[in-house]
């Protein structure tokens, strides 16, 4: 049987992990362990060679196991089942998403260089771009959703720092609202800008369609990152992040994961390794759940407007239509809407859920609810939150496991008390 030609869906319970080195475990044990032990001297200093880039790896030798800041059991495996699904060539995994975003982010880029960025990102990646990279002296520039190729060249070239231009960061579809973005036209942008002494590195923020929905990679990205606390992880237990890209991209990241020390532990590797397992059959439920929820949303009368990928597959513009044709695999699990009313209405349908949880984060097995305007996203602009539509009626919605059923039935009552 020709392995390379399996679906990443059913290597997610062996790929890369062998039996015989764990006394025929079926499942990858907890390598709860500091150090590793060298069988002499030689093999160490060997080790050690490749670990620091002091001699290439000969075919087919694989990097000994040193010291688990470097290099673990449940790490490795789980990067590369990661790699499987955006068809990467490397992957490195952080204890949180933050980690992943913050540690690429200060290896591509230095004090006096420009960042382009999408509009809204992440709060904690808005805040690391206009803190702590500003502190460092990493201007920023943001566009949004909709803008056209020459719109955004021309904000580079009047930043007066498009010779500065070193990364590129954007998220798509946008948090809350799903607005899109052309993963494509800004690989257009990169390589406008890159010349042969200096790259601009192309990296998206891919936690809101998970490893099934979108492959950035080949639509020209350098690197795709995650929160795998979300859709990765999916069980709402566990903080953790990734990143993948070329094997001399990612070399540069665990380089700096190396000397930051930001690395996953094994017992967050081991959880990530069992949720791999059922990512499919969980993402593929919950966006079929979520055509259901957001079919029942249409059509309510306190319901004003649908923010779905579904939606603007019919009401999109022609560009939006066409860029969802190209870059996504399915409408995904994440809806946001428009209650009737403003912030009271809003607030009176969250107190009134029942199955359906209050909290924020998205893309576990069950169904979470927030306010957008006032939670996630309390510190935007704004002038930016108007232009985003985050308004008092705003709810954001990540769809679960449930039956869709019980899922509509508790938005029902919900709805009808508000
Ligand atoms: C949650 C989230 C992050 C941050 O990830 P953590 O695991 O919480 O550090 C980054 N980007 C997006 C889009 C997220 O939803």
């Amino acid at each position: 049987m020709d392995y390379s030609q399996l679906k990443p869906e059913s290597l997610m319970m062996s790929y890369g992990y062998k039996p015989s080195l764990s006394e025929g475990a079926i499942k990858c044990p907890i390598f709860q362990t500091s150090t590793f032990v060298f069988s002499n001297a030689l093999e160490g200093k060997r080790f050690f060679e490749v670990a620091y880039g002091l001699r290439e790896k000969e075919n087919d030798e694989e990097l000994g196991l040193i010291y688990s800041r470097l290099n673990n059991p449940d790490l490795e495996i789980l990067e590369n089942r990661l790699c499987l699904w955006d068809n990467a060539e490397d992957c490195a995994v952080f204890e949180s998403g933050m980690s992943a975003i913050s540690t690429a982010m200060m290896e591509f880029m230095q004090p006096g260089d420009l960042l382009l960025y999408s509009k809204p990102v992440y709060g904690g990646t808005d805040h690391f771009i206009n803190h702590f990279l500003k502190k460092l002296n990493i201007e920023s520039v943001g566009f949004r959703a909709g803008e056209t190729k020459e719109e955004i060249i021309q904000r580079i070239e009047a930043s007066g720092k498009a010779d500065k231009l070193a990364m590129i960061h954007i998220e798509t579809p946008a948090n809350p609202t799903n607005a899109i973005i052309d993963i494509e036209l800004c690989a257009e942008i990169k390589s406008y800008f890159t010349t042969s002494e200096r790259e601009v590195i192309l990296s998206v923020d891919n936690t809101y369609m998970g490893p099934l929905w979108q492959h950035p990679l080949s639509h020209g990205a350098d690197l795709v990152l995650y929160s795998a606390t979300k859709y990765i992880g999916g069980h709402s237990d566990v903080i953790a992040g990734a990143c993948l890209g070329s094997k001399e991209h990612m070399g540069r990241v665990k380089g700096l994961r190396t000397f930051l020390g930001n690395m996953a532990g094994p017992w967050t590797g081991w959880l990530l390794m069992r949720s791999l397992e059922t990512l499919k059959v969980r993402m593929d439920q919950q966006a079929q759940n979520a055509e259901y929820v957001a079919a029942f949303l249409n059509n309510h009368p306190k319901v004003e407007h649908v923010y779905y990928l579904g939606n603007t597959t019919k009401h999109g513009s022609e560009t939006e239509k066409e860029v969802l044709q190209r870059q996504y695999k399915s409408f995904g699990a994440m809806i946001a809407f428009d209650v009737i009313g403003g912030e009271k209405e809003a607030f009176a349908f969250l107190d009134n859920l029942k199955l359906i949880k209050l909290a924020v984060s998205l893309g576990g097995t069950e169904s979470l609810a927030e306010h957008p305007q006032t939670m996630t996203h309390a510190d935007v602009a704004a002038e930016d939150k108007e232009a985003m539509n985050i308004t008092e009626k705003l709810i954001r919605l990540s769809v679960g496991v449930e039956n869709y059923n019980d899922l509509i039935a508790d938005l029902e009552q919900a709805l009808e008390n508000c």
